[in-house]
């Protein structure tokens, strides 16, 4: 199954691509967490990518298109995966629906996470994360049990994300609006977006989205067995 996870920044697709990955076996691609990586390991493309990142643009269309293409030609893909804040612009989509149909393959659906400006500003201003797993938390509603560690790995120093600031989410948001938000109407044209409130706790909004995937699952194992019929 191919998956994407859209919304504003802070609407937990990092969180919930986590752990639906884990509950379906699927691997999570984030672009945000590839970049931040080339980011950190110095490469050119990281240091490339860094202005863009830390002042809340999108990296350039051509960056993240050729990282995706790279990550697609790997064989280890096991059953499917989620994209996690990819696509980001039209033409990221239009690209990806190339790549998927070079390969004979599409995507299964487009889950639209939504949650209101204020609540994304909210979340993002308090959000730490821990640079070794990858774990997110929030200061006042999922603060780590034991000061600057890492509840799940033990990592000391949870770092705030430079562009968790008040003016990089401000920039976040403005960029989301214009240039991603129009992807709801590229994808409602394909008949592939699912609409799921983002606001209610991490599990409510866990338990929506894998009910919605299972459901999609069964319904394709169904259509498959007839076609074998
Ligand atoms: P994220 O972790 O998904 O919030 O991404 C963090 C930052 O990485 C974004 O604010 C962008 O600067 C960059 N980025 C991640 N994914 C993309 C994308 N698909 N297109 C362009 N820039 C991206």
């Amino acid at each position: 199954m191919k998956v994407i996870f859209l919304g504003p920044p802070g609407a937990g697709k990092g969180t919930q691509a986590k752990r639906a990955v884990s509950a379906l076996g699927l691997v999570q691609l984030s672009t945000g967490d590839m970049l931040r990586a080339a980011k950190a390991s110095d490469t050119e493309l990281g240091l490339e990518a860094a202005s863009y990142m830390d002042s809340g643009r999108l990296v350039p269309d051509e960056v993240v298109i050729g990282l995706i293409a790279e990550r697609l030609g790997e064989s280890s893909l096991g059953n499917g995966f989620i994209f996690d804040g990819f696509p980001r612009t039209i033409p990221q989509a239009e690209s990806l629906d190339v790549l998927m149909a070079n390969a004979n393959d599409s995507i299964a659906c487009v889950i639209n996470i939504k949650v209101p400006d204020e609540e994304i500003v909210r979340r993002l201003s308090q959000r730490r994360s821990c640079p070794s797993c990858g774990e997110i938390y929030h200061l006042e509603f999922f603060p780590p049990k034991n000061d600057d560690f890492c509840d799940q790995c033990g990592h000391k120093g949870l770092f705030h994300r430079a562009d968790d600031t008040k003016d990089a989410i401000e920039k976040r948001l403005e960029v989301y609006h214009q240039q991603t938000s129009p992807l709801i109407d590229y994808y409602s044209g394909q008949e592939k977006i699912v609409d799921i409130d983002g606001t209610g706790s991490a599990d409510a909004v866990h338990n929506s989205i894998l009910g919605f995937l299972n459901k999609l699952g069964q319904e394709k194992i169904d259509l498959d067995k007839k076609k074998v019929g």
